[in-house]
């Protein structure tokens, strides 16, 4: 018979990896291409582990809601998946794009077929896709995230309006797309959505839960409710590890070895299958658009813990 690893002490490694980490501030840069996004502090840090044992670990300010921007674009494909199934992936691909996230240059290249779900382009064609499919969108994602989480969670509406004001590329990859015939609805309605899925409002503890099925095949463990098949779920894991952090997928995958997908107002989640969800909070932001201190914090935890899908 072999005996279980022990569980680490996560609350005393939280505190290492705060103190180490800590907020970074003056290693990056706050977003400010979205004006609202400008005003966060930059001394902010907060994180949160969700074990698939049940139990929450939080440290710092880990029960602050920030915009999630980015990390929402999980949550708008795994309500795609469920409703498209395989034709999704006739729509949008699933490798790396090896260029900024809302480069509009490939998607000349390759016919207005966006690389993969995470960049804004193919993001803008899964908001399309639901725009299609539900009747109001926005409601029905903030309805799945407040059921993942178990608590009722909110679209920022000014910071929805401060990117919708600021919109002009990513609607011209809206437009580029529906010129190739690949988007269906009006390029303003997608937009609205979009946006609104970008301002989703979550803590690093409500998304840490909100997450949690990514690590268990699948299934909430909250509810028991099934929200991906197992394929799904090991295919939407599949797409953060090599396409949920920007240029920086490559290094992820070799410093932190698992599934993360990150925002450009500071988050990070990071998904250990079978075993537990990380999110992380810092708003300043390196070079690639990842948070620094979030990024750093992820490394600690895995260098300690020997999480790794590898
Ligand atoms: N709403 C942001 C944009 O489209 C999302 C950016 C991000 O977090 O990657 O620019």
């Amino acid at each position: 018979m072999t005996n279980s690893p022990p569980t680490p002490d996560y609350p005393a490694l939280l505190k290492r990896i705060a103190v180490a980490s800590g907020p970074a501030a003056d290693q990056g840069q706050v977003a400010d291409y979205i004006p609202a996004l400008a005003r966060v502090p930059a001394d902010r840090f907060g994180m949160a582990l969700q074990t698939l044992s049940g139990s929450l670990h939080r440290q710092g300010d880990a029960d602050e809601p920030f915009s999630i921007q980015s990390i929402s674009k999980i949550f708008t494909l795994t309500l795609a998946m469920g409703l498209v199934g395989e034709d999704l992936w006739r729509r949008v691909g699933r490798e790396p794009s090896g260029n900024p996230f809302n480069s509009l240059v490939q998607l000349e290249r390759e016919h207005g077929i966006p690389r993969n779900p995470f960049i804004n382009a193919g993001a803008l064609n899964v908001a399309d896709l639901l725009v299609s499919r539900l009747d109001r969108p926005a409601a029905a994602l903030r309805e799945l995230v407040s059921e993942l989480c178990g608590e009722s969670v909110h679209i920022d509406a000014e910071v929805a309006a401060s990117e919708r004001a600021a919109s002009d590329r990513n609607a011209a990859l809206a437009h580029f797309m529906k010129s190739f015939g690949n988007l269906d609805n009006d390029v303003d309605d997608v937009l609205d959505f979009y946006v609104q899925h970008c301002a989703l409002a979550l803590s690093c503890a409500q998304l840490a839960r909100a997450t949690a099925y990514l690590a268990h095949d699948g299934l909430c463990p909250r509810t028991g409710r099934r929200i991906l098949d197992p394929r799904q779920a090991r295919r939407l894991n599949a797409i953060m590890l090599t396409c949920g952090t920007y240029d920086a997928a490559g290094d992820f995958a070799f410093e932190v070895g698992l599934p993360c997908k990150s925002g450009v107002g500071g988050g990070i989640v990071a998904v250990a299958p079978g075993q537990l969800t990380a999110a992380v909070w810092s708003p300043a932001l390196g070079p690639s658009g990842n948070s620094v201190a979030g990024q750093q914090a992820l490394e600690r935890l895995v260098a300690e813990t020997g999480l790794s899908v590898f």
